[in-house]
């Protein structure tokens, strides 16, 4: 059992290096083409992008069902079961907080989400292939903290 809970929250922490680096070398690169979409303004509710999505939720579905099916494998399932928790934690925060594509109120107040929303914003500064940065969704390095000084600002702005 303990090792079952260690696979799913292992994995869950591992995907966030794997969607960092499809997001990085992958996304941004040779298939762009699925992801450009995403980094431009349209009026659509699905984007091409949203393929990225579709091809995590068949590996899940496929390690969850080759564990089921093969009792040898079957730490599979448990590994599926972490990728499915990081992909709905991934929307929660991507689809929903960030891109509020459903209309859901959400407390973004903490330091945490502070961080990761602001990363993700100056992600999407850049509307091309090249010169993104910020490439992960869950984690953010502490750079990427409000400035002190945009806090000041804003406190001072609010007094008047
Ligand atoms: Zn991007
Ligand atoms: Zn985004």
């Amino acid at each position: 059992m303990l090792i079952n809970i260690a696979l799913v929250v292992g994995t869950f922490l591992f995907m966030e290096g794997v969607a960092w680096f499809t997001h990085k070398y992958i996304m941004h690169g040779f298939l762009w083409s699925w992801h450009r979409d995403h980094h431009n303004h349209h009026n659509d509710f699905f984007e091409m992008n949203d393929l990225f999505a579709v091809v995590f939720a068949i590996t899940s579905i496929g390690l969850i069902g080759t564990g089921v099916a093969f009792p040898e494998v079957g730490f599979l399932t448990w590994i599926g079961a972490g990728v499915t928790l990081y992909g709905f934690f991934y929307f929660v925060f991507h689809d929903i907080i960030v891109h509020r594509r459903v209309k859901l109120k959400v407390n973004t107040s903490g330091r945490y989400m502070q961080r990761i929303m602001r990363a993700h914003y100056i992600h999407h500064k850049i509307h091309s292939k090249e010169g993104a940065e910020a490439f992960g969704f869950l984690y953010a390095p502490e750079k990427y903290d409000r400035p002190v000084k945009e806090k000041k600002a804003e406190t001072q702005a609010s007094q008047y």
